[in-house]
């Protein structure tokens, strides 16, 4: 099997070969489809399109079986890799007119008033909910890709089922991850409260503090973040939008944020407005990065990593910001209902993915959107009741998700154990296909709310 089938399921290697042709022909990369709904960046034999609108080529008309193999016209981790890191975006460079505008709010972001702030940001993202791709409000183009590959290896495969370590620890059906990125001296005044309302729901949460510029980081605030039960990470380096300039600078401020990090005793990062260059991130020494968003439509810098499931970009563990964050559902959609949340949620949770949250104390300055905030956490608090969602801080889904890459399978008699650090709250899941549809369940037990994943 492909690196990026093995990785994403766990699953043992042995169950199909896939191969992709003699590269003769091969073009690209492009944007080409693999069946209806899964759309590749990626180099093939099949036509590569330079836009993902339009009529694509489709690579399952040419996958074929031959024996025990799939043949494929592309290869499964490039077109995965190419989504994950955002390769597909380099193609269209930003205009020149959006990186001076970018300068002008940066430059003058503290100072202006969000009415203005907002008035900018709508021109500047003006067009927004017209881009076909990624797909908003949820891109999952990664996990059915993987999902598609695992169906193939299913249909030439002579078992009935194939065994993978299930994506969450206990049977969990998904998982929910709630972040605070601290942007003022007022935002850190806030923290108290804010630890005081995720602690009603018992929802412990990340703080993501700036460690220069913006106010002063002490270790008693630390500790007292700690100490209550909540993570501290560290939040950019002086979240000017100046972070990936350029290589030489971004490397002298990534060993600063990395001696920060030690500092503050963090193991994990988000960059400002989640700038950020994927290709750079071997100069951190974080265990785990937050910075990607899934489908970046409303974010300063475009792209999105186009799935809802942590990923590996070398040593760091990405885990995606996979909703939408609070001050965009404030000020640039003006709504404080809980809606979008809800349907990105659901989305996600049909993929037993992940999401992530941004809330940042400095916006909860309003009672509407205390009111929102807490409307959130009471949906979530339900979810972990009602659809077996597992509510965690983001270094102990970075554990987790560590553990289980190292795990393997190993059949004894006629079942599957799963063996390794922390194998005793992995669960072994069986994918088959029922009814034409691919369906996950964990060996001796049904899965709560796990939907059809074809
Ligand atoms: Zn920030």
């Amino acid at each position: 099997m492909p690196r990026s089938v093995v990785d994403y399921f766990r699953c043992p290697e042995s169950f199909i070969d896939f191969r992709k042709p003699a590269p003769a022909g091969a073009q690209g990369p492009g944007y080409f489809r693999f069946g209806d709904d899964v759309l590749c960046f990626a180099t093939s034999t099949v036509g590569c399109a330079s836009d993902p609108t339009g009529t694509l080529a489709d690579a399952l008309d040419q996958t074929r079986f031959e024996g025990a193999s799939c043949i494929l016209p592309f290869h499964p981790s490039e077109a995965t890799n190419n989504l994950r890191y955002e390769r597909y975006i380099a193609q269209t460079q930003k205009p020149l007119w959006k990186s001076i505008a970018r300068e002008t709010y940066y430059g003058l972001r503290p100072l202006l008033p969000v009415s203005i702030r907002r008035h900018l940001q709508r021109a500047w993202l003006k067009g927004w909910d017209a881009r076909p791709f990624p797909r908003w409000p949820v891109d999952t183009t990664v996990d059915r890709m993987q999902a598609r590959l695992l169906r193939l290896a299913l249909e030439n495969s002579r078992e009935e089922c194939i065994p993978f370590i299930w994506f969450w620890p206990e049977g969990k059906s998904a998982c929910a991850i709630m972040t605070h990125d601290v942007e003022t001296e007022a935002g850190l005044r806030a923290c108290g409260r804010l630890m005081d309302f995720n602690d009603n729901d018992q929802i412990k949460s990340s703080f993501q503090l700036i460690p220069e510029g913006r106010y002063t980081v002490t270790p008693q605030t630390v500790d007292w973040i700690r100490e209550r039960g909540f993570e501290v990470n560290v939040h950019d380096l002086r979240h000017d939008g100046h972070l990936f300039d350029n290589y030489a600078s971004f490397a002298r401020s990534a060993e600063r944020i990395n001696r920060y990090a030690r500092r503050f005793g963090s193991t994990g990062f988000r960059s400002g407005v989640l700038y950020r260059n994927q290709d750079w991130f071997g100069a951190f020494s974080f265990s785990y990065d937050m910075s990607v968003p899934n489908a970046a439509h409303l974010d300063p810098q475009p792209g999105g990593c186009c799935t809802v499931m942590p990923y590996f970009n070398g040593s760091i563990l990405e885990l995606p910001v996979t909703t939408t964050q609070d001050y965009t559902l404030f000020h640039i959609l003006e709504t404080y209902s809980i809606e979008l949340w809800q349907t990105q949620i659901e989305a996600i949770l049909a993929r037993n993915g992940l999401a992530s949250f941004i809330v940042h104390p400095d916006y909860l300055n309003n009672g509407r959107a205390v009111e929102t905030y807490l409307s959130l956490l009471n949906h979530l608090k339900q979810l972990r009741q009602h659809a077996n969602l597992w509510i965690a801080r983001p270094g102990e889904v970075n554990t987790w998700w560590r553990q289980r890459s190292q795990m393997r399978l190993v059949r004894t008699g006629g079942s599957w154990t799963v063996e390794g650090p922390g194998s005793e709250r992995a669960r072994v899941a069986l994918a088959s296909i029922e009814r034409g549809e691919l369906h996950y369940r964990i060996q001796h037990h049904e899965i709560a709310n796990a939907k059809s994943a074809s």
